[in-house]
């Protein structure tokens, strides 16, 4: 997202004390209602999207805030994971990432395919995939 200039800052900084709301600031500075609400709101986004990924993690975290591999549950170091691999590609298909892949989560109401990992978890698995792919392909009964 483009940085405002300061003056455009100043602008709606002060709009704002007189009253208005961010619609009309918006609308009178020819600014996207989201930006008009990102200053207008502070801290009101970065406290939606932590909400929003608390609430994918757990969901995918089968109903904890945690790992479903080991059970690490600190948050700084959970992420998601697409079970079957594949989570870059698919992120780039979509052009999205992070709040972004949640957002569309939820609103697909939660489709299966995604787990809650650490990030140690999250290496362990990409190594493993890797170094067993052989093996992985017999498991799943593909013998292309
Ligand atoms: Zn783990």
């Amino acid at each position: 997202m483009r940085r405002l200039n300061s003056e455009v800052v100043d602008q709606i900084l002060q709009l704002r004390r007189s009253g208005r709301t961010y619609k009309s600031i918006a609308s009178a500075l020819g600014i996207t209602l989201a930006t008009a609400f990102r200053y207008t709101h502070p801290g009101v986004r970065e406290r939606k999207r932590k909400e929003l990924r608390l609430e994918i993690l757990a969901h995918y975290g089968r109903g904890r805030l945690a790992c479903v591999r080991c059970g690490e549950a600190r948050l700084p170091c959970l992420s998601l994971d697409h079970i079957g691999g594949g989570g870059r590609a698919h992120k780039r298909a979509l052009r999205r990432r992070g709040n972004g892949l949640y957002a569309l989560l939820k609103c697909q109401g939660f489709p299966e395919g995604y787990q809650t990992l650490c990030m140690n978890c999250q290496f362990i698995k990409r190594s493993e995939n890797h170094e067993y792919c052989g093996i992985e392909v017999v498991k799943y009964g593909n013998t292309k």
